[in-house]
């Protein structure tokens, strides 16, 4: 028996020994009246509770315990106590929820969930931008009314989702890569994940044209070479012939040479650690050997002049700083005809570092200028070839400076000179405290 049953019990029985002793001691009729009266009460107690109870149901709050009288003071209290449980319930649910929700917007992926209508039930943010949906206005629209790409139409109709769709030609521009793939899940539900690879497609072109380019560079000395060799096997040559035929396939060994340790140099920038940024660049040094090689490679076919702040410094690596400044240099020289001239400037601008190669030279076309630092750019091959260039100074360059935080500029006029100009942060530049003499 539980306790309702027990106080109800308790309840009736209390009355009806009070009305049999009402009966005893003052007559039937008052005992009969008294237990109508205590009926009535109790009907009428009852039913307001009902009432109450009803109306609590209907809208419930949860921070107050009405306050009522015996067994329904208790009901109130258990009901009370069950939805508060209920409401940390929900609660808790709607915090995984959202946090769930949260996890999947920080994904880096596109995330669309389609129903057993294939209509988008959620999307997002990244989804939102890959198929350009609006997670709100789209809601419940069958997904292929929004992304109508043949491609991922057929793909979605196909119900083959062992491999991801490529779809090509997404994004405002329509220059964007997408990898898309479905997930069947649930009741005939579908989950669409994407990824953008358009940078991945891009490196990955890059390395196909710098494998094929590499190919290419080192196939023609070696062809030549090749050529040399079969000559001098094949038929007879006296010994000026045979000196002049080991002079030519000298160069094209050095040239292979040249391409080879290029390429290493590249390699090594490109897997090193970013440049200290407390060792400074002995810049006297740096300044010194550029004049050196500079003159020994034009010998004495430019005026040259070098215009050095001895103070002035930077943080880093001298050896590449020398390699970037030293290809800016001989570049300088080997596109400026005989009698031409080339300024070198290092100075401090504005608190940053700045290293200035100004020539009279051949000079660029405005065209070319923002390709120069891919590997092998040439504006003209066969002046490059002649010089002995290998089309990757100017990629050697870049790498250094982005190690080093610097900035380059490139201004040139065709047939009046080039000047090219590194500026470096001033967070690496330094002055040196040179005593007086
Ligand atoms: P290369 O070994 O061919 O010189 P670089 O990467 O150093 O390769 O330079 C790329 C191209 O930029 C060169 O082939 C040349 O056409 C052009 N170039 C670089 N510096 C100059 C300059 N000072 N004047 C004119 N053209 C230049």
């Amino acid at each position: 028996m539980n306790i309702i049953w027990a106080r109800s019990l308790v309840s009736l029985v209390l009355l009806a020994v009070l009305c049999v002793a009402v009966g005893v001691f003052v007559n039937t009729k008052a005992a009969l009246s008294l237990a109508v009266i205590a009926l009535l009460a109790q009907g009428i107690f009852s039913t307001f509770h009902k009432q109450r109870l009803w109306r609590l149901l209907d809208a419930p709050v949860y921070g107050e315990v009405p306050s009522a009288p015996g067994i329904w003071g208790e009901i109130y209290y258990r009901l009370h106590k069950l939805a508060k449980r209920w409401h940390a319930q929900v609660r808790q649910v709607e915090q995984q929820h959202s946090r769930f929700i949260q996890a999947i917007q920080a994904s880096p992926n596109g995330v669309a969930m389609l129903d057993d209508h294939d209509q988008i039930e959620w999307c997002n943010a990244i989804s939102e931008q890959h198929f350009g949906l609006d997670a709100k206005r789209d809601l419940r629209q069958h997904i292929t009314h929004l992304v109508r790409h043949p491609d991922f139409v057929r793909y979605l109709n196909s119900h083959q989702y062992d491999e991801m769709l490529i779809m090509r030609g997404m994004g405002d521009k329509r220059q964007n890569v997408l990898s898309v793939q479905v997930f069947p899940y649930g009741e005939n539900r579908k989950l669409v994940l994407s990824q953008d690879i358009t940078e991945l497609e891009r490196t990955d072109a890059m390395r196909r044209d710098f494998v094929a380019n590499v190919s290419h560079e080192l196939k023609t000395p070696l062809t030549v070479l090749a050529g040399f060799l079969e000559t001098m096997r094949d038929i007879p040559l006296d010994d000026e012939e045979r000196a002049r035929y080991l002079d030519l396939m000298m160069q094209q060994a050095q040239r292979m040479q040249h391409i080879v340790s290029d390429l290493l140099v590249l390699a090594t920038l490109e897997g090193d650690n970013k440049p200290p940024s407390n060792q400074m660049v002995d810049m006297r040094a740096v300044v010194r050997h550029l004049r050196e090689d500079a003159e020994s490679l034009s010998a004495g076919r430019h005026r040259i002049s070098f215009d050095a702040d001895e103070a002035l410094t930077v943080t880093g690596v001298e050896t590449e700083i020398l390699s970037a400044f030293g290809n800016l240099v001989t570049n300088a020289i080997r596109y400026t005809p005989d009698g031409g001239s080339i300024n070198v400037s290092w100075r401090a601008q504005g608190g940053q570092a700045t290293f200035i190669v100004a020539d009279s030279g051949l000079g660029i076309p405005a065209a070319d200028i923002p390709r120069l630092t891919e590997r092998f750019y040439r504006v003209d091959r066969s002046r490059s070839r002649d010089t002995g260039g290998t089309g990757l100074g100017l990629a050697i360059v870049k790498h250094v400076l982005q190690r080093h935080d610097a900035q380059l500029e490139v201004k040139s006029e065709e047939g009046r000179g080039s000047t090219f100009t590194v500026r470096f942060p001033a967070a690496r530049t330094a002055m040196l405290h040179t005593t007086a003499a």
